[in-house]
């Protein structure tokens, strides 16, 4: 997947711009609060259909504007294709490939990308639920209903959260309910279950072998996947009468709890460096190493799964990375291409097809 153009009006801090871009290495380049991770943030808009700034969209709209809008132009093996989403006052326009379309959902899922940012450093040492949130998006890009069937576990979760509360504070309950929506989420649960075992199963298959090219052959590295139900099970009835049979056995301990306390929304992903807890052993580099080689391997597995690479988008972590880590980022390219944010143009040197200048939400390229 190649990105060729992105176009903005008053997103952010940019009036209007009309970027190219070219395959292999793109660098955006330039000071402080310039306008870089903008162009990500509308670029990666098209892959999740939100920011990952995780703001509302009104946020976007430059100041003193009324609404916003953001094109894409990209080529996949499908052909060129378009994307484009508008957003003013009330109003919402999303087009693809220059066609109306009414849903969120319908524009989301064509586009695919990687972004790595500063945030994702804290991967393997942050708590369990920055691990659960990387499954959920690498995992989305992968199996098309896996958002539906996590939506509509948080959806039942929070209804048999409230039933807990009630029964923690001794209100009477229709016990027919908590089980009609423990049933409800044992079968979500089952789904979100075989494809984050799945995921984790593919994820590991390249993700050792990179963290062993980036350290020199020196580190090993384990992932599992952490669950409420036992691992390596691939019958989905089985693992829902599981989940079931765990949320029934643990009823008494959730209403002295007044919450569920077994599910998706508790797993984890293990990871092990040489055979250690990373999340309790690795250092500053190791840490940083495991997450870029989790990141590459997210891009390896939706190759596999969708037969193409995503473009990759490294937003200012360049610079946290070391000659040699760097060097492995931007040599070993192939067919990807990669649009990466930095401060100082000097880091890349050598590397890079197209540079782009960033100030005042103004881009100026320059191809090499
Ligand atoms: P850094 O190197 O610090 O990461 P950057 O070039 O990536 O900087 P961006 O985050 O792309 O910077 O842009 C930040 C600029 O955009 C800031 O000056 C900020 O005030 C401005 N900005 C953010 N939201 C809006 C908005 N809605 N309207 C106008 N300007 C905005
Ligand atoms: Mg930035």
């Amino acid at each position: 997947m190649i990105i060729k153009r992105f176009k903005a009006e008053n997103f952010r801090n940019i009036e209007k711009c009309d970027i190219e871009f070219s395959p292999g290495v793109n660098l955006l380049y330039g000071k402080n609060a310039q306008g870089k991770t903008n162009v990500v943030e509308g670029i990666y808009y098209f892959s999740r259909g939100k920011s990952f700034r995780g703001r509302e969209d009104k946020e976007l709209v430059r100041f003193g504007s009324e609404g916003f809008r953001i094109h894409l132009e990209y080529r996949s093996d499908m052909g060129d294709e378009s994307l484009e989403y508008a957003m003013f006052g009330k109003e919402r326009l999303r087009k693809k490939n220059d066609y109306k379309i009414s849903k969120v959902t319908e524009m989301i899922g064509s586009f695919k990308a990687v972004l790595f940012y500063p945030d994702d450093l804290g991967l393997v040492k942050d708590g369990p639920e920055e691990r659960r949130g990387f499954l959920n998006v690498a995992a989305s890009a992968c199996y098309a209903p896996y958002i539906k069937y996590y939506s509509d576990y948080k959806k039942a979760l929070e209804n048999r959260n409230c039933i807990l509360k009630m029964m923690q504070k001794g209100l009477p309950i229709d016990m027919r309910e908590i089980e009609s929506w423990s049933d409800s989420m044992a079968e979500y649960a089952s789904h979100i279950y075989l494809f984050r075992e799945d995921y984790v199963r593919r994820l590991t298959k390249y993700a050792g072998a990179i963290l062993k090219e980036i350290s020199d052959g020196g580190e090993e590295l384990g992932l599992s996947y952490e669950s409420s139900v036992a691992p390596g099970m691939t019958d989905r009835q089985a693992v829902k009468e599981e989940y079931r049979r765990i949320l029934t056995s643990s009823l008494d301990r959730e209403i002295a709890a007044g919450v569920t306390l077994f599910g998706p929304h508790r797993d984890d992903l293990e990871i092990k460096i040489n055979g250690k807890s990373a999340r309790s052993f690795a250092s500053q580099g190791q840490q940083r190493s495991i997450v870029l080689a989790l990141k590459l391997s997210e891009g390896e597995v939706i190759k596999e799964m969708c037969g193409e690479y995503p473009v990759f988008l490294f937003d200012d972590v360049l610079s946290e990375l070391d000659e040699r880590r760097r060097k492995y980022v931007l040599s070993e390219i192939g067919e990807r291409q990669i649009i990466i944010t930095c401060c100082d143009r000097g880091e890349c040197v050598g590397f890079t097809d197209n540079e782009i200048e960033v100030s005042g939400g103004r881009y100026v390229s320059s191809y090499r």
